[in-house]
């Protein structure tokens, strides 16, 4: 595997692979690698004949400075697995590298509705910060497929209008969450949380569970309130339990019952002894 920590020279690399017909696929990640990561890596090398991956925890996207100080960094096992996973090149830049200007004027986007809503609500900035940084990954990496996890659904939802916005022509493949063997999501934040914690957390995964048994015979608020008081007696401390329009994010009051029935998705957001988990099924 080449590790590239300067764009340019990951550039130069690129263009020998397009020139022999490489079909490149990309993989943005903020390190910390599991199996969820892993799992990307193999949906991409289904599609692409060389992959790339990129680590770098973005400050641009916290909006909670302790969050952005304790994200785990684990990089010398990240390049041992992504080595062992069969990754062509690994670009490891700098925050300098990313954002040689600074980050004090960097470009806002309009999401729209998308942006004011779930992690947009409670993560004021957050997308903007992401966005800012996939453009630039993109813009450096010019990949034909780029993979992204379900597990972050409203993130794919804002990456796709980013594609628009700058017309890039790149394939986004959305790929499914892979998790613990008892339901819980992986996430590279699960690696912060005490036993205790770890125990409660797939509560999260059977609430969504609950949701898609019941999202039939119970009203959507009612089912919402039942999620919310079971995670709170839980210990968790909850952003959002929230039903939407998979397309939209346009929030439920109620199952449709006439029309065209779109696929709709359950998200949830709460913390456990002060780290935010995030899931969602769709429904
Ligand atoms: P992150 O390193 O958390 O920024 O994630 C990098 C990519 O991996 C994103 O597209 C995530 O949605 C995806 N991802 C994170 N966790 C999982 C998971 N449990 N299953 C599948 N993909 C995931």
């Amino acid at each position: 595997m080449l590790l590239f920590k300067q764009k340019a020279l990951l550039q130069v690399w690129l263009g020998k692979q397009r020139q022999e017909g490489e079909k490149i696929g990309f993989i943005p990640t903020m390190g910390a690698l599991h199996a969820g990561h892993l799992s990307l890596i193999r949906a991409a090398g289904e599609k692409s004949t060389r992959t790339v991956c990129s680590i770098f925890v973005n400050p641009t996207q916290f909006n909670d400075k302790e969050d952005f100080d304790k994200y785990p960094a684990t990089v010398d096992q990240d390049i041992l697995q992504l080595e062992a996973a069969g990754i062509a090149s690994l670009l490891l830049p700098s925050i300098a590298e990313m954002y040689p200007e600074g980050i004090a004027h960097l470009p806002r986007y309009d999401f729209g509705y998308l942006e004011t809503v779930l992690e947009g609500k409670h993560r004021p900035g957050h997308f903007q910060g992401v966005a800012q940084v996939v453009q630039r990954l993109l813009e450096a990496v010019r990949p034909d497929y780029l993979f992204l996890g379900q597990k972050d659904f409203q993130q794919c939802l804002i990456i796709k209008k980013l594609i628009e916005l700058i017309h890039l022509p790149v394939e986004l493949v959305i790929c499914p969450t892979l998790r613990e063997p008892d339901g819980l999501a992986m996430s590279s934040r699960n690696l912060r949380l005490t036993a205790m914690a770890r125990e409660k957390a797939p509560a999260i995964f059977q609430c969504l569970q609950y949701i898609k048994e019941h999202i039939r015979n119970l009203p959507v608020e009612i089912l919402k309130g039942n999620v919310r008081e079971s995670l709170q007696k839980a210990g968790f401390s909850v952003d959002y339990v929230e039903i939407a329009d998979a397309t939209t994010l346009q929030l439920l009051l109620a199952l449709p019952t006439s029309g065209p029935q779109g696929k709709t998705v359950a998200l949830i957001a709460a913390k456990i002894e002060g780290i935010r988990l995030i899931d969602n099924m769709v429904i």
